[in-house]
């Protein structure tokens, strides 16, 4: 990798100094794995990092530390970014990497995709819960002010996963809106090949979970009205989703979260010339393919960035 970082500093005419992206599908997954390749070889399990962190993995980060601190160090090279989506139950892991990424790794903003809040999709995403997210922006907010840097962190979720109710759905309203988040474009999932997710979407089960003698069950939003009321939901903000969700709000007898407060969710009026909007097209402007794996841009009040976001499999 060092050597590739010198290639494109000798040769990739205009080159600022500038590394992008020191990462690969996973930002800090260099070097982690099982702490024996019998154990692996013999190893069922779908996911090392899920329902928790296997005590055979290694979670040591040092490697990645020390690879951040010489390519920093090559000559000509003034700045290494780290753009790939970040493991962040695994960051938590090594506060020190968390520091190191913080202190000279972001550019201001760092993208990293919780997905959603909630237990029912969490589960069927193999994810860790919010509280995890949560452990990492504490300690990013600590070392970004430690550094003297204003910097933020930019959830990504995404609308309509297989496991995913409007319950669901309104909670993560709730936590946007607390937390100050308006997406900027939203994601819902669509099934492609390949994906776990994909097979609970066709078959409403969940493959990697046995309740009693069959899979457990899986509630999957499906259809467009159901669709289009999640992805509102990540846009509580947008004017024309307020009628959507004034009347969905009603039907789950939370009429309480209709009103004028910072309390409320949605307003109970209307501006002129909004709400009307073709939700066809809107459906098909912003929805795009989604193997189960990914993800939402938001921005805070300051900025928004565009989609970009990959995760790799632990
Ligand atoms: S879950 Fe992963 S880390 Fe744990 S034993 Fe299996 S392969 Fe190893």
């Amino acid at each position: 990798m060092l050597k590739e970082i010198e290639t494109v500093r000798d040769t990739v005419p205009g080159f600022t100094g500038v590394i992008s992206d020191l990462g690969g599908p996973t930002a800090n997954m260099y070097r982690l794995a099982c702490k024996s390749r019998e154990i692996e070889s013999a190893c069922r399990k779908p996911s090392c990092v899920f329902p928790g962190i296997c005590p055979n993995l290694n979670t040591d980060h040092a490697p990645l530390i020390e690879l951040y601190r010489k390519a920093r160090a090559l000559p000509g090279i003034k700045k290494v970014l780290i753009a790939s989506g970040v493991r962040y139950d695994l960051a938590i892991e090594s506060p020190e990497y968390v520091k190191e990424l913080a202190q000279h790794h972001v550019g201001g903003y760092l993208k990293i995709a919780p997905e959603a809040i909630s237990e029912g999709p969490l589960s069927k995403m193999m994810k860790p819960g919010i509280g995890t997210y949560d452990r990492f922006k504490e300690l990013f907010d600590r070392y970004s002010k430690e550094a003297g840097k204003q910097q933020y962190l930019i959830p990504y979720f995404i609308a309509a996963h297989p496991g995913t109710t409007d319950e669901d759905m309104l909670e993560l309203a709730l936590w946007l809106k607390k937390n100050g988040f308006r997406a900027d474009q939203v994601q819902a999932f669509l099934p492609s090949p390949m994906a776990t997710a994909t097979a609970m979407y066709h078959s409403g089960k969940n493959p990697l979970r046995r309740v009693t003698r069959s899979s457990e069950e899986v509630v999957v939003p499906r259809g467009l009205k159901v669709r289009r009321l999640h992805k509102a939901f990540l846009r509580y903000h947008d004017a024309n989703n307020w009628p959507l969700l004034r009347e969905a709000l009603r039907r789950m007898g939370r009429a309480d979260l209709i009103g004028p407060g910072k309390q409320h969710l949605v307003p109970p009026w209307q501006p002129a010339g909004t709400g009307m909007l073709a939700e066809g097209s809107r459906a098909r402007g912003d929805v795009r393919k989604h193997g189960g794996a990914s993800a939402a841009p938001f921005r805070t009040q300051h900025t928004g960035l565009p989609d970009g976001h990959r995760k790799g499999r632990p």
